[in-house]
């Protein structure tokens, strides 16, 4: 899976035109990747319909082409499916926790109590599971664990008597969290008493927690327990094993509420607030999205910036305070590889070619930039009066070899070189502002 579609961005990024058939492949792609990471199908064939709409139907923004353009429409596509992120809010309120047999409620309970206990609000568990015996012990445990109030009722079946019972016991407490029975499937029995207990308890926070291996019926799931409880948030557990969360995508797509928390293990300590960018790299099977974003980020820059850049780099007149400028700022692989692309192969600067392999490109720019911080502003302005000496001092101070800093200064005075050709190609100026 993550090789397929990494593949695939990196056909999209190396091809330097973009037809409908290399569109329709990639798609054909992405709603593979999707289908395997268990997002279901329906909001695999809608993401897909919207993905191929906006790139057949949007004009990239200027600086942009259009392959980084439809890699940027994947990105915000799935992000607007996670919705606009949001955090529990730190404050006294009563959370109810949602969710099938298994999937981590108990265990979520506990963590939540950790959390709100660090943030100095006092906590309390409700424990509601009225199916499972040993859930009792379960949260009466975990409220040793973490110093949160017990409340629970051995051998009471009706929840909504717990409840009832625990809010004189729990008058003092800040943040209640009220534990609920699970099913191995969404019943009608089961469906009854959490509405039932949801209106006994009129919580703030009613949080679906589901397990980031749930396939296919996460979406349904998720549905029935948004029409039951009116679902405010999601936490996903499990995020630790092999399950890529694309089920949990789904029901986050059905109920719209935002994702809050994930938890990363069996232990207390093992819970996150919830980031997109990092759950979207690992429903994409890309370990790192870096990729990804640095396409969504470079849509921020501004026409004008990016044509100041130009301007510099065409004059002529550029030193490494410049190349340091540009390389923090637009040093990034897609842009990198647009600009060596444009050199006429028997002008590559040598070693220049391995700029074309992104990771290779990332890496070293990591590298140079140690290089140039550890160079004075002086020498930044101007690069003639480094010698021999001035680089065994910066190779020590940065960490790295004498030869690293050599060939960055060759790759310097390369870029001026091509900067001086370059100077005067329309086509070229055309292009790096994505006119092409
Ligand atoms: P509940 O039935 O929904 O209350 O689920 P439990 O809280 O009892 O958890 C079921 C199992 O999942 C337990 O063995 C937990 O230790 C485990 N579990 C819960 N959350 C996580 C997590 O984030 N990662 C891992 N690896 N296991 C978890
Ligand atoms: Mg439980």
């Amino acid at each position: 899976l993550s090789s397929s579609l990494r593949e695939t961005f990196r056909k999209i990024t190396g091809s330097s035109y973009i037809d409908k058939n290399v569109i329709k492949e990639m798609i054909r792609d992405i709603q593979r990747a999707l289908l395997k990471a268990d997002v279901n199908v329906k909001l695999t064939l809608d993401l897909s319909r919207k993905i191929e709409e906006r790139s057949e139907n949007e004009k990239p923004p200027a600086g942009m082409t259009p392959q980084d353009y439809i890699l940027k429409i994947v990105y915000e596509e799935l992000l607007a499916i996670l919705g606009k992120s949001s955090n529990l809010k730190i404050q006294p309120q009563t959370i109810m926790l949602v969710g099938l047999y298994g999937q981590g409620k108990t265990t979520t309970a506990g963590k939540l109590a950790r959390f709100f206990i660090k943030k100095g609000l006092s906590t309390g568990f409700v424990a509601c599971d009225v199916h499972r015996p040993a859930a009792f012990e379960q949260l009466r445990t975990l409220s040793e664990q973490t110093g949160a109030k017990f409340f629970g009722i051995k051998g009471e079946k009706n929840p909504v008597k717990i409840f009832n019972q625990s809010i004189e016991e729990l008058k003092d407490i800040q943040v209640k969290i009220v534990d609920t029975s699970g099913r191995d499937s969404l019943d009608s029995d089961l469906l009854d008493e959490i509405t039932k207990l949801k209106k006994a308890v009129n919580p703030d926070e009613v949080l679906l927690v589901i397990d980031a291996t749930v396939g296919q019926q996460a979406g349904p799931q998720a549905k029935s327990l948004m029409d039951a409880t009116g679902l405010t948030g999601v936490i996903i557990t499990k995020m630790d094993g092999t399950g890529k969360a694309g089920g949990a995508l789904s029901a986050v797509a059905q109920t719209g509420v935002p994702v809050y928390m994930i938890g990363t293990g069996e232990h207390l300590e093992d819970f996150e607030i919830f980031s997109p960018k990092k759950f979207l790299g690992r429903l994409l099977g890309m370990g790192d999205p870096e990729a990804l974003l640095d396409v969504a980020q470079e849509a921020d820059i501004s026409d004008e910036k990016a044509e100041e850049t130009m301007t510099k780099i065409m004059s002529g007149k550029f030193n490494l305070m410049d190349m340091y400028d540009i390389w923090e700022k637009f040093a990034k692989p897609s842009l990198m590889k647009r600009l060596f692309d444009s050199i006429p192969v028997g002008k590559m600067p040598k070693g220049a070619s391995n700029m074309l392999d992104l990771d290779a490109a990332q890496e070293k720019i990591g590298k140079y930039t140690v290089i140039l911080d550890s160079m004075t502003y002086k020498e930044l302005e101007n690069p003639e009066i480094i010698n021999a000496k001035v680089i065994r001092r910066v190779s020590r101070g940065s960490g790295t070899q004498e030869q690293d800093v050599r060939n960055l200064l060759k790759e310097f005075r390369a870029m001026k070189e091509n900067a001086k050709m370059m100077k005067g190609n329309r086509a070229l100026k055309k292009m790096m502002r994505g006119q092409m």
